[in-house]
């Protein structure tokens, strides 16, 4: 299992130096969100004996995740990593708040699914919801919700089911580009906002919904005649 999913709060480790090429090395741990689901990579730092390299990616392979890194010097031995603590902690706001959208979206508005979501690093984000003929102001309306979500501070809870209940319940995987792979032991990960919202998800979140910042509905758009794409921000870290 994933040590960002077991230890979103734990920003600094060390890990040994697996394989090392020029730029890039593969290591037997690591604590960075390597991006998927529509929330951004992590970013990062990495310190060796003798030197620093900012993380500037992540590339996933047969062997494990290579960290690409911004030098060609050669990285070996026991290393430190350390998670950029903001960076991290606006994706885990941002991404919570797309749930507490999807969240309303979904209740609002007769189960409907979402069909692609993507956080930026200014702050906002953006979710497109498939809703034919839904009009604008209709959508706009779900703004209440999202502030009484917040202050209702409710738990954000992992769990895990298997594949074949995760495709039984509906809305559980609402979108097969943001749900997160199964486990080696053929499991799927759950996300939960506690008596309002389960879904399938791999990212990192809040604890609660009350540490988000508000969530402001900044624009809605149509994509076509079926999509409907909601931009939101959080009021103090848009920029
Ligand atoms: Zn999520």
């Amino acid at each position: 299992m994933a040590f960002y999913h077991d230890h979103p709060d734990v920003l600094v480790t060390q890990a040994a130096v697996l394989n090392s090429r020029p730029g890039r090395v593969l290591l037997a741990g690591f604590p960075f969100f390597p991006g998927g689901g529509g929330q951004l990579p992590d970013r990062g730092v990495l310190r060796w004996s003798s030197g620093e390299a900012e993380v500037t990616g992540f590339e996933q392979s047969g062997e494990g995740v290579w960290h690409l890194l911004a030098t060609d010097r050669e990285v070996v031995g026991t290393v430190e990593l350390r998670v950029d603590p903001a960076f991290r902690a606006l994706m885990r706001e941002l991404h919570t708040a797309t749930h507490i959208l999807n969240a309303a979206v979904f209740l609002d508005f007769d189960r409907a699914l979402v069909t692609g979501a993507q956080m930026s690093a200014d702050g906002t984000a953006r979710m497109d919801f498939d809703l034919p003929g839904t009009h604008s102001d209709r959508l706009r309306a779900v703004s209440p919700v999202l502030a009484d979500v917040v202050r209702q501070d409710l738990p954000v809870i992992t769990t895990y089911v298997g594949v074949a209940q995760a495709e039984l319940e509906y809305g559980l995987i609402r979108n097969r580009s943001v749900a997160p792979p199964p486990t080696r032991d053929g499991r799927i990960r759950i996300v939960e906002i506690a008596g309002l919202d389960r879904q399938a998800c791999g990212g990192t979140h809040l604890a609660s919904t009350g540490s988000s910042p508000p969530i402001r509905v900044l624009r809605i758009a149509n994509k076509g005649r079926h999509n409907r794409r909601v931009y939101i921000g959080l009021e103090g870290r848009m920029t």
